[in-house]
């Protein structure tokens, strides 16, 4: 079945929101298949935002990756990266609707609380970014 990769950013981990993300993922039907607390470098967010590298705002969002730790997931169930997508809200949380975790949580899109895969072969590629040891 079908994979998402879901990151809570550092700004949705010290504002405690963990426990609150997982709980709308697992009350939705999903299920939890990697969970890790990570330091992140400014390496491996580059490698995870390597599409958006020419954009004005790449090094801000490197800075806000790394300024603490970030909680890597793997979520697995129907449709997971279209659904993720739709739980999580638009990019700019001020189009987020009431409702998203975007919506519910953030108001500024650099400090926007979490990242969910945006194409089955985004997943792909970033669960094997992010959990290059594997998943159970
Ligand atoms: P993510 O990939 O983190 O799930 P997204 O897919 O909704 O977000 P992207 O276009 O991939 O949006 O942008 C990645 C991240 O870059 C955004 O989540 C946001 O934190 C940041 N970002 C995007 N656009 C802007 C902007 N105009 N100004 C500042 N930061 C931005
Ligand atoms: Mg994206």
């Amino acid at each position: 079945t079908e994979q998402s990769y879901i990151m809570i950013k550092p700004d949705g981990v010290q504002r405690g929101l963990v426990g609150e993300i997982i709980k709308r993922f697992e009350q939705r039907g999903y299920t939890l298949k990697g969970l890790k607390l990570i330091n992140v470098d400014r390496a491996l967010a580059e490698k995870h935002y390597e599409d958006l590298s020419a954009r004005p705002f790449f090094g801000a969002l490197v800075e806000y990756i790394c300024s603490g730790p970030v909680c890597a997931m793997v979520w697995e169930g129907k449709n997971i990266v279209a659904a993720g997508r739709t739980m999580i809200g638009a990019t700019n949380p001020q189009a987020s609707a009431p409702g998203t975790i975007r919506g519910d949580y953030s108001i500024e899109v650099g400090r926007n609380i979490i990242h969910g895969s945006d194409s089955v072969e985004s997943a792909t590629r970033e669960i094997g970014l992010w959990f290059p040891e594997g998943i159970t």
